[in-house]
This record gives structure tokens, C-alpha cells and sequence, in this order.
């Protein structure tokens, strides 16, 4: 996997600089490009315990740890000046373990006003996208867990421009916490509300980002003042379907949803929609989910973007729907969204009509999704992050 942090070990000028150096012969080490300082630590990037640990650090009683998580996780707040609770000598010190991660660049609306996409500038720079949608019965925040992402599919905006970093747990819950933080104050049409679901359909590919996910959902699903208290059933993590990965998640004991982007129910045309098929085939990773539903007893969801003439013919509906019948499933059917430059585009309305007609036959629970955001490129697989 690329993008990871700590493989980076060799320190270079600037003690904070961190930088990889490929192996040469004894005595003689070469640097190649150096690695920028990861984000700063943050209050979101630490359970409680180590949060009282971090705050003792910084010579403050234990329990302004969780005074500080109040203000943040319940009240939505990182302004110091607001936690009157607090001394002004503490708040000065504690403001360490609130450092401005997330800055917006811009933000489009849609759907009047109920549907946002915020652009974010991070701290090296790196841009990621967030979008916030309210509907009458939920508000969801679809995240990004890395900026760009490596996985390369090829009908994804944010594939084509690679890789550039994984995000850390505390950048990841910031996007929700923007969100709730926007809902609470009214900003968004339908009065004050709260984020009821959370979904990793933003940039990036989760489960390459493993440790910051897993634990930014904990942050999300832990009840307040540890975390923001959304139910973890309202969590849902997507993948293209790292196999080891999603072993892994079914025993973290967090009854996420799992969805997994499919698009493809024959290994021959998967190789090509979902690079990473050459490595873990389509059975192998209908496998994972079946566990993964099998472990958590939460219904597994398949993506399926319908591209015309691509992967929309009747007898791929066909074998998809002996694929996943009888399973703890369902099928979401995403109608394909624009991309630039792409010569694909969405199935035709007959076509799409056939391929559910299919999956009803075998029994299968199918929908097509919604997509909310496609004026504003904020649909899945429009976030690319350009300014
Ligand atoms: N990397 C993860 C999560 C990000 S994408 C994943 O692939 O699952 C979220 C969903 O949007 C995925 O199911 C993805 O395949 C889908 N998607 C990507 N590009 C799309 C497009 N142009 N139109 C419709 N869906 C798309």
C-alpha cells in the first residue's frame, strides 16, 4: 500500500522533516524526496485516556481533557474563547490540541441549499472534498480519507490524478465535525439538525488508510464527550475491495456497513473498472463480504456504477444476480456520473430498467441511488479537489 506514514524514518535538516532513503552500498545513504511533517496532533486523533495524557503533558488537570472534548465533540467549538469553563491560562495551553486543520476554500450548494460540497485546503496544502445532504428523514457527511487516491479506476475523477497522502484520524473527523457544526448553527435550510450518517465515499480509498479510518470511525460512534455519537450503523466504509482489510474491519467490533464497489461481476471486465481486481479476483472478495455480513450480521451493500454499454448488459445482471442471491445483501445501482475527460457516460434508461428487472428476478434488493450533487461535481466520483 502506498502512502503510509512511518516508513519514513531518516531525519534530514529541519528535525521535523522526515525523508526515505534507498539502500546503496555500506557507509553511504541517499536521500530521496523528503517527506513532509505529518499534521499536527489533535484532540480527535486521541481516545480519552491518552487525551488526559496529552493534556497532562501540557501541565493541566487530567480532567480538562474532558472539558475540552465537550466544547469540541458536543458543542461543535474549537474557538478558546468560547470555553468560559476554562481558566484563561489553561485555555491557552490546551488551544496545542486544537490546531486548525481544515481550511475551506470554497464551498458550492445545491438542491437549495440542502446539498454542500466544501473544498478544503489542508495543512501541506493538499486539497480533499467533503458534501453534506440533507434529506427530510437524515442528514449524511460523505468524507474523504485520503486526498487523491491511488486505486486508479478508471470512471473515478479522483483516480486520475493519483495518490498524494492519507489523512490523519483527527483531518477525517473534522469533515463531520464541520458539518454538524454547520447543521447546528441552521446554516443549512430545514432548520438546526444533526449528521445522522456518515459515509467514506469521498477521496480516497478507506481501507488503504486503515489505522486513521478505523479510528476516526471510533471518534464518530463513541458517545459524547469521547466522540460525536453517531450510531455506527449510520457509518458506512466503501472499498474497491482490499480483501485483507476487510477481514480485519469485521473484527474491530464497530457494526459499520460495509459497501463494496463492484461494477463488475466477471473478473475479465472488473480487471479493467477496478484495478485492483488483477490482485484480489471478484469471488475472493465476495468471500470477504459475505464474512464481513456473516461477522457484524450488517447487510453488505454492493456499489455498481451503470455504464452504457460497458457493464450494463442483461447477462451481467444476470450473473451478478446469481453472484450475491441469498446473501445478506443489497445492490445499489449508481447511474454513471460525468467525469472530464471520460467517454463513458450513465446506462440508458431501458438498459437500466433490464439490469434491476434481473436482479428482481433472483431475489435480489436493488435500488438505484439518487445522486445528489452532479451540478455542483459532487456526485461519487466527481471529487477532484481542483481549485
Ligand atoms: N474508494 C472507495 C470510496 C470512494 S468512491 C470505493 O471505491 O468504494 C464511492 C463510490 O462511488 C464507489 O462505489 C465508487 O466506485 C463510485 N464511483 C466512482 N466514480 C463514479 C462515477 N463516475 N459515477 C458513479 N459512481 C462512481
Amino acid at each position: 500500500m502506498r502512502g503510509g506514514w512511518g516508513t519514513f524514518t531518516t531525519l534530514v535538516g529541519n528535525s521535523r522533516e522526515k525523508a526515505s532513503h534507498v539502500s546503496q552500498p555500506p557507509g553511504q545513504l541517499t536521500f530521496v524526496a523528503p517527506r513532509r511533517a505529518k499534521p499536527a496532533r489533535h484532540l480527535a486523533d486521541l481516545n480519552m485516556a491518552a487525551r488526559r495524557a496529552a493534556v497532562a503533558e501540557l501541565g493541566e488537570k487530567p480532567f480538562r481533557a474532558d472539558q475540552l472534548s465537550r466544547h469540541y465533540f458536543s458543542h461543535l467549538t474549537s474557538d478558546l474563547e468560547a470555553m468560559t469553563d476554562l481558566p484563561a491560562a489553561a485555555r491557552e495551553r490546551l488551544g496545542a490540541l486544537l490546531p486548525t486543520l481544515l481550511t475551506p476554500v470554497r464551498e458550492m450548494t445545491t438542491d437549495a441549499g440542502t446539498t454542500r460540497k466544501t473544498l478544503w485546503r489542508l495543512f501541506d496544502g493538499a486539497l480533499v472534498e467533503s458534501v453534506l445532504m440533507r434529506y427530510p428523514d437524515r442528514v449524511t457527511m460523505c468524507v474523504s480519507s485520503q486526498a487523491g487516491c491511488g486505486m486508479n479506476c478508471p470512471f473515478c475523477a479522483t483516480g486520475q490524478a493519483g495518490l498524494t497522502r492519507n489523512m490523519s484520524t483527527a483531518e477525517i473527523v473534522e469533515q463531520v465535525v464541520a458539518g454538524a457544526r454547520a447543521l447546528a448553527q441552521g446554516q443549512i435550510p430545514g432548520g438546526p439538525g444533526r449528521v445522522s450518517n456518515v459515509v467514506f465515499m469521498g477521496m480516497g480509498e478507506p481501507l488503504a488508510n486503515y489505522k486513521q479510518v478505523v479510528e476516526a470511525v471510533r471518534r464518530m460512534v463513541e458517545p459524547a464527550p469521547d466522540g460525536l455519537g453517531i450510531s455506527a450503523r449510520g457509518v458506512t466504509v466503501s472499498t474497491v475491495g482490499l480483501v485483507p482489510a476487510i477481514g480485519k474491519l469485521a473484527d474491530e467490533g464497530m457494526p459499520v456497513t460495509l459497501a463494496l464497489s463492484l461494477h463488475a461481476p466477471d473478473d475479465e471486465l472488473r480487471d479493467t473498472l477496478v484495478p485492483i481486481n488483477t490482485r484480489w479476483k471478484v469471488a475472493e472478495v465476495l468471500d470477504a463480504a459475505w464474512a464481513y455480513a456473516a461477522k457484524t450480521k450488517r447487510r453488505v451493500s454492493i456499489e455498481y456504477a451503470l455504464i452504457k454499454d460497458i457493464n450494463d448488459q442483461e447477462w451481467r445482471a444476470d450473473l451478478l444476480g446469481k453472484l450475491v442471491r441469498n446473501k445478506l445483501v443489497h445492490v445499489n445501482l449508481i447511474p454513471l456520473n460525468p467525469t472530464p475527460g471520460s467517454k463513458w457516460t450513465a446506462s440508458r434508461p431501458e438498459d437500466e430498467r433490464a439490469f434491476v428487472r434481473r436482479l428482481e428476478f433472483h431475489g435480489v434488493p436493488v435500488t438505484v441511488r439518487d445522486t445528489r450533487g452532479r451540478e455542483i461535481d459532487g456526485a461519487c466520483g466527481q471529487l477532484a479537489a481542483a481549485e
